[in-house]
């Protein structure tokens, strides 16, 4: 395909464009992820919060027997802020690990592409040191390919490089052009850490009639969407866009043969608000 793939700290690589499902219930996920690896999407996100991991995996099933290989899919879930939140030590461990294995059990894997601590949750100090440490041994377990973290600042960031054995392949954070992350990406370059944008379209509300990027689509002949979505691309940023519109899904990976000048990037530039849509991940929990 000509998905472009992303080099992981690792070694591993993950497809740059992706196809997310928060939000979508867990009977909608089978359809929707169906259609958008018929598409041509290889790579899905999902959580455990979003209870649609059993509709996920069933797409999966359904993909691999009908001849898709299984190492040209990657898959990604997360791990959820309950079930760890008061556990220390090996007890935390344990539950993790626990957490981890109904996870894949619903996707029907027998090995994941990439796990993540889906909020840092600075409110309880630095328990995801502990959870990190689970991570590792699923990784050197061979149980997933790739450790991560998402909503992670540099603050958290820092401390786990200071204290792991393994560093995050990626951090998974809120990215689109009203709020484009420009400090937290520069901290990732430096410490190798890829940079994944949720919301990558700013949930498909007002940023995709914003009149500046209306004038860069018309201008290329696309969609405010896939200018969105190519400006994600030529940041060197990994996006997965979320739709159950099969026309959406096709369309939102179908940004390949036009590429943004100069001027464009900076006209997207000036559109940043600084704003975010979700929650402050320094604040969830
Ligand atoms: P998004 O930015 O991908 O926007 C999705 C919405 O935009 C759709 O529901 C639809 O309304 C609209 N849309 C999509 N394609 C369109 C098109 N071509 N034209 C017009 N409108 C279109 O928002 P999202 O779902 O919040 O984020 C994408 C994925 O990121 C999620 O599905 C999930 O996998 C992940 N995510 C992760 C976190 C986290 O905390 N780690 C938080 C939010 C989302």
């Amino acid at each position: 395909s000509s998905i472009p793939t992303v080099t992981l700290n690792d070694g591993a690589q993950i497809p740059q464009l992706g196809f997310g499902v928060w939000q979508v219930p867990d009977a909608e996920a089978t359809p929707a992820v169906r259609a958008a690896i018929e598409a041509g999407y290889r790579s899905i996100d999902t959580a455990a919060i979003y209870e649609n991991e059993a509709g996920t995996g069933a797409a999966i099933t359904e993909a691999l027997a009908g001849g898709v290989a299984r190492e040209d899919l990657y898959v990604t879930t997360k791990l959820w802020n309950s079930g760890t939140r008061d556990w220390s030590g090996e007890q935390g461990r344990d539950a993790v690990l626990r957490e981890f294995d109904a996870s894949l059990a619903k996707l029907g894997l027998d090995q994941l592409d990439l796990y993540l601590i889906h909020w840092p949750r600075p409110m309880h100090g630095d328990s995801y040191l502990n959870i990190w440490k689970a991570f590792e041994q699923l990784k050197a377990d061979g149980k997933v390919k790739s450790i991560g973290v998402s909503n992670f600042g540099a603050e958290q960031l820092t401390r786990l490089l200071d204290e792991a054995s393994v560093a995050p392949a990626l951090n998974q954070v809120e990215l689109h052009p009203y709020f484009p992350q420009t400090e937290l990406r520069a901290f990732h370059a430096e410490h190798g850490i890829a940079t994944e944008a949720w919301s990558p379209l700013g949930q498909g509300k007002e940023l995709l009639a914003e009149p500046a990027l209306v004038k860069i689509a018309e201008k290329h002949g696309r969609t405010v969407a896939q200018v969105v979505l190519r400006w994600h691309l030529q940041s060197g940023v990994i996006a997965i866009p979320k739709s159950v519109t099969p026309s959406r899904i096709r369309e939102n990976l179908d940004v390949a043969g036009f590429e943004l000048d100069a001027e464009d990037l900076a006209a997207i530039a000036a559109v940043a608000t600084g704003k975010r849509i979700g929650p402050d991940p320094q604040e969830f929990d």
